[in-house]
């Protein structure tokens, strides 16, 4: 039985403030679920965020009140912390003042969102980022699964689906042909894989996939019927589950690496990714036939 956590990274309107859109699924064997957790919060518990959700993209922002700290990476978490909430509450009350409402509430969350990381440096979250990736990277029994999509050359008409229905169509596709293949050798029902997907709990998406995943159980997808996967997808809080928020961590990692071409997060998990005969199928980049990322040039597909 495998276990399958899936979170997205930019948004899926068209054009929307990223150009890519990608959903990632990171699948584990039930087997190796407690050990995940522990390696999670071991990592936590380093970083002194052990109660805390992981997101990527806050942990990874630039605080600038820490740079106007004088000898910040000097102080303890507690006196670093204090600084920083000092310096937040002059800058609310300065935009209250002023009264820039927009401002102040952007400001209101941004300061939410990262509240839970203000006592690491900028280095100190890199690092805390880095030690996650190469603990995905040591994960040698999980399967990366990703369609990233380019919206520039996604044209929903044509696709006659939208970007949020093929990248989840593509997921399950991925995941269902990865558990038929691991089950060919088993004589018995009860000796086949099986996954469930687990996804992290939000209202829209929730119901999107859930109708979707109800369509895939009786028809199949564009590509492959559903045998191994079971149930609907099971939505949880991200901040009380681990492993939604790795899988935040992959689909972060690969749209950086499509949009800004952050190659050494990327060659952390890539091999996780799903590959059968040595090519990779666990991961699609959806792009223009000329794309020369590591996805689509077949050079990428020899890394180990
Ligand atoms: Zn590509």
């Amino acid at each position: 039985m495998y276990l399958c956590y899936i979170d997205e990274s930019g948004t899926s309107a068209i054009p929307g403030n990223t150009s890519h859109f990608v959903l990632a699924g990171i699948a584990i064997p039930i087997w190796k679920w407690k050990q995940c957790d522990i390696d999670i919060s071991t990592i936590k518990v380093r970083y002194g965020i052990e109660f805390e959700e992981i997101h990527t993209a806050w942990i990874l922002r630039p605080y600038i009140e820490q740079q106007n700290i004088p000898n910040f990476d000097s102080m303890s978490y507690q006196q670093r912390r204090s600084e920083v909430e000092k310096q937040r509450k002059i800058e609310i009350f300065r935009l209250q003042k002023a009264n820039k409402q927009a401002q102040l509430k952007q400001t209101k969350k941004n300061y939410k969102c990262t509240s839970a990381y203000i006592h690491l440096s900028m280095a100190e979250r890199r690092l805390l980022i880095e030690d996650l990736l190469q603990m995905v990277s040591n994960w040698r029994f999980a399967r990366l699964f990703a369609e990233c999509i380019d919206k520039i050359h996604f044209n929903p008409i044509l696709a006659g689906k939208s970007v949020d229905e093929q990248s989840f169509e593509q997921i399950i596709s991925r995941f269902e042909t990865f558990l038929s293949i691991k089950s060919k050798t088993a004589d018995a029902p009860d000796k086949r894989y099986y996954g469930i997907l687990i996804h992290d709990n939000n209202q829209t998406v929730a119901r999107k996939h859930t109708n979707l995943m109800k369509s895939f159980h009786r028809q199949g997808t564009l590509w492959t019927k559903i045998n191994h996967i079971i149930e609907t997808p099971l939505f949880v809080d991200s901040d009380l589950t681990s492993l939604v928020q790795i899988a935040d961590l992959c689909s972060y990692t690969l749209r950086r690496y499509f949009e800004n071409n952050e190659v050494t997060p990327f060659h952390k998990i890539l091999p996780r990714a799903d590959r059968k005969d040595n090519k990779i199928v666990g991961i699609r980049h959806f792009s223009s036939a000329s794309c020369k990322c590591l996805i689509c040039s077949p050079i990428a597909q020899n890394t180990p």
